[in-house]
């Protein structure tokens, strides 16, 4: 299994922490769509270069961020 990230949207306030943080700088906010609560929620754009570090899910003030990695 590789290493996912899923972000749950309709948790996902569009604050852009986890693009922030991410050292990868592959985590961004989706401006094409609003979730429901009228945020552009986060989405990781390029899961091949995710190293699972989970600064992303840590620093998400609304632990909407899950990370499993590879393996
Ligand atoms: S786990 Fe690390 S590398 Fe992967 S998206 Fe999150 S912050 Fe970026
Ligand atoms: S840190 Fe959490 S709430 Fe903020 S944009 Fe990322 S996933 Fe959404």
């Amino acid at each position: 299994m590789k290493n996912s990230v899923i972000v749950d949207e309709e948790v996902c306030k569009g604050c852009g922490l986890c693009a922030f943080t991410c050292p990868k700088k592959i985590m961004e906010l989706d401006r094409s769509r609003l979730n429901g609560k009228g945020y552009h929620a986060a989405v990781c754009t390029d899961l091949g270069q995710c190293i699972a570090c989970a600064m992303c899910a840590v620093i998400c003030p609304d632990s909407a961020i899950t990370v499993t990695k590879e393996g």
